[in-house]
């Protein structure tokens, strides 16, 4: 049997063995394909300290347009080795190498191009005034770094989501140490590799891999020395991470989990209607925090979107991630199946009709042993099903009729959790009128999952805390410092 690769972490500049391994699992088939050293909490102490001792060097101190270039540099080293990047997202999650291709890597890129030509940018704040003994006082902003940020990620889109926050964390000139998820390790250590050769300096960015509870994660996120914590993935952890951000009044910022709705108008483009919510429920099967569980159609067309969406998801392909005709590959592990096939027996519990899917596709083959499900279309159930309120996380969706304006907005909006939304009308006025008022951190009009990176990005409810992107991001990864002179 070939030998496995081992995934190292990277601490201090140096890449680093530990004894204690876990596996890295394909979800295609369940063969483990590489075997990950997982951080004790001796050595992610070595990365917070190094981190720590990192602060006092030159990054911080280098202009904007250095530590722009830098980023710049670490883009392009993600360029040359693209199909690397595609190969270990496919490996980890067994999503459509097109995915991979057109998504994961090309946004990995894009984080570190806008971070360096937004700090390369990005102006101060100015303000003359005049202070009781009528002298002029000018008011300018500085920018610092805030020190030491551990960034903690999850599996669904694990380069996307990891350079999302290590990108404006560096370019603010902070010293990270990041901790991607345990199911999800490659595209991390094949990160680290880029940023060492980038020439950044040591102790600037770490790598530590491991779990989360009395792992690394936990490690990580109750060191008394970091500064600021910023995470994606779920609610729940991401309470408990609080917690531990409590002790020593850390800086958090939260990207979490979702119950999104896409709402229906009869004025809607059909066609385009449609394509969008399938989309929008199946991508990556289902496991975007942004897909949307919950759709919502106006009754004059209920039955007859309902037809077109059953006949669209009965033809989605679940199969191999390297087959060019695939839609949707299997969920992330054989425990997450174990938790989406639960809520597909509980939606039956619950009085659904099963419209289409509700199982797991049997291959004959190898894939037998992987994490698939079918694509699901749930109906019948009152908003108050467990099914209809809480984060399933896989390629389903929940359809239900509505009549008016007013009610549909209520019900959308009757949800702990604040995500995003979809609204698909051809009406101008009813489109800003319904977006205004849904309690969302976004809303789609007539699309899906496309946002400029300089917008604000994150949650209410349990959804998350804070808001990222552009220069929101610069705000949170930055210690504002007002200095005021009396001309
Ligand atoms: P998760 O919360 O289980 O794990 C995320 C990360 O936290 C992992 O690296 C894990 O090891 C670590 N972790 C777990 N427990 C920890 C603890 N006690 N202390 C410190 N670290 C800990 O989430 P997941 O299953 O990897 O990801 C899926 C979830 O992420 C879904 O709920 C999804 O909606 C959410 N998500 C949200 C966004 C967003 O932008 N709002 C984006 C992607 C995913």
């Amino acid at each position: 049997m070939a030998k496995l690769p081992i995934l190292r972490c990277f601490v201090d500049g140096q890449w680093v063995s530990t004894r204690k391994r876990f596996p890295d699992i394909n979800p295609v088939n369940g063969e483990t394909v590489a075997q990950v050293c997982e951080a004790d909490s001796a050595l992610v102490e070595r990365a917070v300290q190094a981190a720590r001792a990192a602060r006092q060097g030159q990054w911080a101190s280098l202009s904007a347009n250095e530590r722009a270039a830098v980023l710049h540099r670490i883009a392009d080293g993600i360029e040359q080795r693209f199909d690397d990047f595609v190969a270990a997202e496919v490996l980890d999650t067994g999503r459509p190498t097109q995915l991979a291709r057109t998504l994961d890597v090309p946004r990995g890129i894009a984080n570190f191009r806008t971070f360096a030509n937004l700090i390369a940018t990005a102006g101060s704040e100015m303000y003359e005034s005049t202070s009781a003994d009528g002298a002029r006082v000018i008011n300018y902003v500085n920018r610092k770094p805030l020190g030491t940020v551990a960034v903690i990620a999850p599996w669904n889109l694990p380069l996307l989501l990891l350079t999302w926050k290590v990108a404006p964390a560096l370019a603010m000139g902070n010293c990270v140490v990041a901790k991607p998820s345990e199911e999800t390790p490659s595209s991390a250590t094949l990160l680290a590799a880029v940023i060492q050769r980038a020439g950044v300096p040591h102790g600037v960015f770490n790598l530590v891999h491991g779990h989360g509870p009395g792992s690394a994660g936990e490690f990580l996120s109750t060191s008394p020395d970091i500064d600021a914590i910023t995470f994606t993935g779920e609610s729940r952890t991401g309470t408990n991470i609080m917690k531990a951000a409590a002790e020593g009044v850390k800086n958090v910022s939260f990207e979490l989990g979702g119950k999104n709705a896409a709402v229906v108008f009869a004025d809607a483009d059909f066609d385009a209607a449609v394509d969008g919510v399938m989309r929008s429920s199946f991508s990556n099967s289902g496991q975007v925090c942004l897909c949307s569980e919950r759709v919502y159609v106006e009754r004059p067309i209920y039955a007859r979107f309902m037809a077109a969406l059953q006949r669209r998801c009965e033809q989605l392909v679940v199969g191999y991630p390297n087959d060019p005709d695939v839609d949707m590959g299997p969920l992330i592990s054989q425990a997450h199946r174990e938790k989406v096939l639960s809520y597909y027996a509980l939606a039956r519990e619950e009085g659904a009709t099963v419209i289409c899917g509700g199982g797991v596709p049997l291959f004959g083959d190898e894939r037998d042993q992987g994490a698939y499900v079918q694509p699901t279309i749930l109906a019948g159930l009152p908003d108050t099903a467990r099914c209809v309120r809480e984060e399933i996380f896989g390629p389903v969706c929940h359809v239900a009729p509505f009549d008016t304006e007013e009610e549909v907005i209520a019900r959308v909006n009757d949800s702990p959790y604040g995500l995003a939304a979809c609204i698909w009308s051809t009406q101008l006025s009813r489109a800003h009128r319904v977006a205004g008022r849904l309690e969302t951190g976004i809303v789609w009009v007539n699309t899906w999952f496309t946002r400029d990176l300089r917008t604000p990005f994150g949650g209410t409810g349990l959804s998350g805390i804070g808001r990222e992107g552009g220069r929101h991001s610069l705000d949170f990864y930055s210690e504002l410092s007002t200095v005021c002179i009396r001309l």
